[in-house]
């Protein structure tokens, strides 16, 4: 069970996660093995719940993490393009650029300025190349806006829960043959982790996978205003 998965480092966490069949796939191991989620929260590292990071953010659970990369497993291949809207403490957007390698790119999005301060300064820790070459930027934005500039991608992942449905604007950049992984519903209630489809055709197909509790994806003033 996943909230079963905590360990005492990095390496006994993401072991615990493979055992319990919540990952799956070598790449998926071995990206959350480089990426050790002791740099990128102070609090209860390597338990597998959730950890507040300031500004009414928080850096997921290590088996949200997993479950995201392991869903995005085929689109995350040498070369890809990767948009993570809500990217908080830059643990993800680490992982996903270990994935896609060198000849990947990932944007990160976030409305915090101090959070994406934050995060770049986490990824260097570990990784500073992977800021210093451009495969990962973190830029200040509206993340339900996506990111034009960089689209189409061929994975996007949502860290917050989109209470008024999937923005369109994020499905229209999504790439053929990509996949979007995003939590919706309304935050009192239930949400349901989404997975969203774009086929070669351009036609979407739209499945919901598993009730899940996310921070909501809305306007910065009403996240400051909560915390
Ligand atoms: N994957 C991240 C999740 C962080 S929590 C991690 O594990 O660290 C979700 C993040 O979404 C928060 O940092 C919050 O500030 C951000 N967020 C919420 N609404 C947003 C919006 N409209 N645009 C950009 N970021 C947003």
């Amino acid at each position: 069970m996943a909230w079963r998965s905590h360990g005492q480092t990095n390496d006994e966490l993401v072991d615990n996660l493979k055992a319990h069949n919540i990952i799956q796939h070598d790449e998926v191991e071995k990206a959350m093995k480089l990426v050790d989620r002791g740099l990128y929260t102070p609090h209860n590292q390597y338990m597998d719940a959730p950890q507040s990071i300031g500004y009414g953010a928080t850096i997921s659970a290590p088996h949200m993490h997993a479950y995201a990369l392991e869903l995005l497993h085929e689109q995350l291949k040498s070369g890809g393009k990767v948009l993570d809207v809500g990217s908080g403490s830059g643990y993800l957007s680490a992982c996903f650029a270990m994935m896609v390698g060198e000849k990947g790119k990932v944007i990160g999005i976030e409305h915090v300025p101090n959070l994406v301060t934050q995060s770049i300064k986490n990824i260097e820790k570990h990784a500073p190349e992977l800021i210093a070459s451009g495969r990962v930027k973190i830029s200040v934005g509206d993340g339900r806006k996506g990111y034009e500039p960089e689209a189409p991608y061929n994975a996007i992942h949502v860290g917050a829960a989109a209470e008024q449905g999937v923005p369109d604007e994020l499905i229209k950049q999504l790439a053929p043959g990509g996949r979007m992984v995003i939590p919706v519903g309304n935050k009192l209630g239930m949400q349901a982790l989404e997975q969203i489809d774009k086929l070669l055709d351009g036609q979407i197909v739209r499945q919901s996978l598993m009730d899940v509790m996310y921070v909501p994806l809305t306007d910065k003033d009403s996240q400051y205003t909560k915390w």
